[in-house]
């Protein structure tokens, strides 16, 4: 977890403030100086540029500690006349940022994605955004998407495995046998390899109604499927028509801010498919 540094009781603001239905973007900012923190920034904001409220509202420092500025219903100033709409991070950089800040940056987006409801799609760089003529925040978006896209979280019930995981010491760690574990995942063999997501809870109330059935598209178009557990053009491995689908759901991920079903195919074959009940049905 990233070090929080919570200072919205001191810092100041005149700005009006808003519903947080009205946020439709997460915009990312770097500082376009090498240091920097709210109170450096403030001295330019407030004694130069005469602003009553800072730029963002959140700032995220050069060893990874999160300054919590503003709550999210005020409007803050981070791009010229487009604030209403907007939840402001402010990476400190100028166009290189460190390792501690970008996993910070990871964690504070997937917090403001969930509690905002703003799509991966609505996750913006500051130059993306109308009225912006800048090379802010400094880093390809694309490829920030992309990262948030494949950051893959199990859902409860679920373990991910990990290099050097036996079918025995996850059954031990999880209070189940060896054979109840082979079972929940309709493993043939004792073979598990580090990123596979096993079902292991044994309880029965507890094992979700998907697992072990079958997994179609009913969708009119073209629906894509991933060799792994993520929504990037890179990884699509095929797709299905209307009808078409797979044997076997083993498990559901998430993945950004969606979910997918891991699933076999005949050939016992692994791939992931979205799980949303707009594209597909369980039968
Ligand atoms: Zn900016």
């Amino acid at each position: 977890m990233a070090k929080i540094q919570d200072i919205r009781k001191r810092t100041q603001r005149t700005n009006d403030t808003r519903s947080l239905s009205q946020i439709k973007h997460i915009v990312r900012h770097h500082s376009a100086t090498d240091t920097g923190d709210f109170d450096t920034f403030w001295r330019h904001w407030n004694g130069t540029n005469g602003w009553g409220t800072g730029g963002y509202h959140e700032i995220i420092l050069r060893d990874g500690t999160v300054q919590l500025c503003y709550d999210p219903n005020e409007i803050t100033n981070g791009i010229k006349n487009y604030n209403t709409p907007c939840y402001h991070i402010c990476v400190v950089g100028n166009g290189s940022f460190t390792e501690a800040q970008e996993k910070a940056w990871d964690e504070r987006v997937a917090y403001n994605m969930a509690r905002l409801n703003i799509d991966v799609d609505e996750v913006k760089g500051h130059k993306e955004m109308p009225n912006s003529n800048t090379a802010c925040p400094g880093i390809d978006m694309n490829e920030v998407r992309d990262r948030i896209k494949s950051d893959i979280k199990p859902i409860e019930g679920t373990y991910t495995v990990k290099p050097g995981d036996t079918l025995w010491g996850i059954a031990q760690a999880h209070n189940i046998s060896v054979d109840t574990l082979k079972k929940l995942n309709g493993l043939k063999t004792d073979l598990i390899h580090p990123g596979d997501e096993l079902v292991v809870s044994d309880k029965s109330n507890s094992k979700p109604s998907y697992v072990g059935k079958r997994v179609e598209s009913k969708h009119n178009g073209t629906l894509r499927f991933y060799s792994k557990a993520s929504w990037s053009d890179s990884h699509v491995a095929g797709h299905l028509k209307r009808g078409y689908g797979f044997p076997t759901i083993v498990s559901k991920v998430k993945v950004g801010s969606g979910y997918q079903y891991k699933v076999k195919n005949s050939k016992g074959d692994t791939y992931y498919v979205t799980a949303s009940n707009k594209y597909v049905r369980v039968i």
